[in-house]
């Protein structure tokens, strides 16, 4: 098991924490119910982790860490609850398990969702919460569902800018204290003056998000922070 966070999240990041196996290769879980798990194991395994799918509360054990991905957040709130995976995850979530999540796994991972979908029995989507923020689904509106911009991303190794593939996805609207924000894009709103820059990828402790999903561009970067962030590196 992981140890407990630091009760000071941010913004030292200096969890300890641990993959019980210095120096080997860390075991990347990836909640495989739906969503582009297969791009997020691909890029694990190329960067010399072990990627895990992870179907049922058994399979979340002696992780060292884990990947939320990109897919539909409604879906995947519905299955991780029929599973009997969201209270497992909200508890290790809470312990300190490093744990990634992209777009919709970024809606998973924010304490409040502004515009939760309700289902038909007028209950509210939930999130498994963790980052201390407020998310908006799709947020950049009907015209820009989707696109690729180039980003300016902090705590990566290497200077180029990253390019950011955004499907229908979400920005994150409100940040606590103890969030730290690594990127924004700019945005044109109707009825603002001026371009708005909305944040599209987190750090919080152990827990990082992005709206976009790096998995599909062949960037590597953000899986390597990943990782360091796994082994107690960054
Ligand atoms: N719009 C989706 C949601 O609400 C997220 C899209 C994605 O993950 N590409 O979950």
């Amino acid at each position: 098991m992981m140890s407990p966070p630091p009760s000071d999240v941010a913004p030292s990041h200096a969890a300890p924490s641990g993959t019980g196996n210095p120096g080997g290769a860390v075991r990347v879980g990836v909640l495989a119910l739906q969503g582009d798990v297969r791009e997020h194991s691909r890029t694990i395994e190329a960067l010399g982790g072990r990627a895990v799918p992870v179907r049922r509360p058994a399979e979340l054990t002696s992780l060292d860490g884990l990947i939320i991905p990109g897919g539909e957040s409604t879906t995947m709130d519905r299955l991780t609850r029929v599973f009997g995976l969201a209270g497992p995850l909200r508890e290790l979530i809470g312990a300190g398990l490093p744990v990634y999540g992209s777009c919709a796994g970024m809606i998973m991972l924010s304490d409040v969702i502004a515009d939760p979908s309700v289902d038909g029995l007028g209950e509210p989507q939930r999130s498994l919460g963790g980052l201390d923020m407020v998310v908006r689904r799709n947020a950049f509106g009907r015209q820009r569902e989707s696109f690729e911009t180039d980003l300016a991303f902090a705590s990566l190794v290497g200077e180029e800018p990253v390019r950011a593939v955004f499907i229908r996805a979400p920005w994150v609207e409100k940040v606590g204290r103890g969030v730290e924000v690594l990127a924004r894009v700019p945005v044109d709103e109707d009825t603002a003056v001026e371009t708005v820059a909305r944040i599209v990828a987190v750090r919080s402790g152990q827990l990082l998000a992005t709206s976009f999903h790096p998995e599909i561009t062949g960037e590597r970067r953000i899986h390597e922070l990943f990782i360091r962030m796994i082994r107690g590196e960054a």
